[in-house]
């Protein structure tokens, strides 16, 4: 089977140089494999959304030099290839999660997350989790919650005590303990998928057979593994590539001077 890869970049303000060498290596590959390379727009967080920022990774890519064989310009087979186009997809197969048990609905406030959270950290918990309060909500409260109009969101049901397994192209057998993924947020109260489910969803539906990305996403990708499994999907192939640093092995510097492709493209 051909490879299909993507690149899978957030409409967030401007092209990190990070980015762009994530893009290379998946259009090398593609390239080298005589694969495929998809361009998708993952514009699901309204709050980072930038106006024109889809238009200049376009841009940028373009300049760069890497093209793409399906994405939100040319089109293809798997359109839309902009998340905030495919609502309908991401709510109706986590609906189907929620049916079987594999994810909830929870209507607690961001005040009570909020405490949650406070009495955790006095409890000097390694991280902030939520406690499954409504996990054990009965039908008909569920019911009730949701015809007032109660806000929700759908968490994912993480089970405890259970080791996730997976192969990384990179670090080899990686392996997580479930007592430490917290019951992720899937679908938000404004109706949009978190990155988590809306990626899943897409590499799956779009036949993505190579993940590569950043090292930054590899404590993500068990919640993605326990989805895929909750699916009954397939499992694409991961590689996470390590982060450029500084020539000191310091992280690239957050000024947007230091990381943005185009400030390089315009220093020449
Ligand atoms: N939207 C994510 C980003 O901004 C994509 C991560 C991934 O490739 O899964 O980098």
């Amino acid at each position: 089977m051909k490879p299909r890869v993507r690149f899978a970049p957030s409409p967030t303000g401007y092209l990190h140089i990070g980015g762009l060498r994530t893009a290379l290596y998946n259009y090398l590959f593609a390239k080298n494999q005589n694969g495929k390379l998809i361009l998708r727009i993952e514009d699901t967080d309204r709050k980072r959304f930038v106006e024109g920022a889809i238009e200049n990774l376009i841009d940028t890519l373009t300049w760069a030099g890497i093209s793409f064989d399906e994405g939100p310009v040319m089109g293809g087979e798997y359109a839309p290839y902009l998340q905030s186009e495919r609502l309908h997809l991401y709510k109706q197969l986590v609906e189907k999660l929620v049916l079987e048990g594999k994810a909830y609905y929870c209507f607690c406030t961001p005040e009570r997350l909020e405490k949650l959270k406070e009495e955790q950290q006095k409890l000097k918990l390694p991280q902030a989790k939520y406690d499954k309060h409504c996990l054990h909500l009965s039908k008909n409260e569920i019911d009730e919650k949701l015809i007032s109009n109660i806000p929700y969101v759908i968490r994912l049901n993480v089970k405890p005590d259970k080791k996730i397994i997976f192969n990384d192209v990179i670090r080899e057998t990686v392996e997580f303990d479930t007592n430490n993924i917290d019951d992720q947020v899937l679908l938000k109260s404004d109706g949009f998928p978190t990155y988590h489910l809306a990626n899943v969803v897409d590499d799956h539906l779009m036949k993505i057979t190579h993940v590569i990305r950043g090292e930054e996403w590899l404590s993500s990708t068990p919640k993605h593994v326990i989805l895929y499994d909750y699916f009954g999907w397939e499992k694409p192939i991961f590689a996470h590539l390590p982060l450029l640093l500084n020539p000191d092995k310091s992280k690239l510097s957050k000024r947007q001077g230091d990381v943005a492709v185009e400030d390089y493209r315009d220093k020449g």
